[in-house]
């Protein structure tokens, strides 16, 4: 059974995602962390992303879904799928394209939009080993330096106000609609993402059960 992360950005999918690799054996595919490998390679496709990213805009269907589908193996894994559909074309692509008749879920974190900005400005995280800390709620233990890896801790760009406000409401563009896809196919579940990250990972628990 495959797990489909829908929420604003900030919700805590990654966050979440993390855990249920670590814990429960599943295979994590952020289109967002593949778009930025792509922009690290500076190649001119990543150039061209990096803009897009940097304004908080979206990018184009087909190259998000070449990079996604070349990084699945649906039939062999149990995948969270975080970051893609994001408009209700993508929700299409994906049908059709990449899960065909392969079991899923699509999980839905719904959090009060107030919280977002406050949870995305503090957010750092730490590329290679995963984690994501937020500098109120969840420090590290070092400043600036991951745990885990001691890697030094990102302030990713497109996580800088202006961005995210840009990133907010192309969000608020499609979400009824990929919420309403979702649950005529009555796949749709839905957890309250304002709770702390143990109390939102046992709602999910239960959801797998
Ligand atoms: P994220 O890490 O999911 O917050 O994604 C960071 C940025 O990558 C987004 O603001 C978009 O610019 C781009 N991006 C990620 N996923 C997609 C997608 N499914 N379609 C288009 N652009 C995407």
């Amino acid at each position: 059974m495959h797990l489909i992360f829908i929420g604003a950005p900030g919700s805590g999918k990654g966050t979440q995602a993390d855990r249920l690799r670590k814990n429960d054996g599943y295979y994590h595919v952020s289109t967002g962390d593949l778009l930025r490998s792509e922009v690290a390679k500076a190649s001119s496709l990543g150039l061209r992303i990096k803009e897009l990213i940097d304004n908080g805009q979206l990018v184009d269907d087909s190259t998000v879904l070449d990079l996604f589908s070349s990084n699945l193996m649906l039939d062999k894994h149990k995948y969270i799928l975080d970051g893609f559909p994001r408009t209700i074309n993508q929700c299409n692509l994906l049908a059709d394209k990449l899960l065909h008749d392969q079991p899923f879920k699509a999980v839905y974190f719904e959090v009060d939009e107030g919280k977002i900005v406050e949870r995305i400005v503090n957010r750092r995280v730490a590329p290679k080993s995963g984690k994501i800390y937020n500098l109120i709620f969840d420090p590290p233990e070092v400043d600036g330096v991951c745990d885990i890896s001691g890697e030094k801790l990102i302030h990713r760009d497109d996580d800088k106000e202006e961005v995210v406000k840009n990133r907010l409401k192309i969000y608020r563009e499609s979400i009824a609609e990929i919420l309403d896809f979702y649950s005529k196919l009555s796949k749709l579940h839905r957890v309250d993402a304002s709770e702390s990250p143990d109390l939102v990972y046992d709602q999910i628990q239960k959801l797998l059960k």
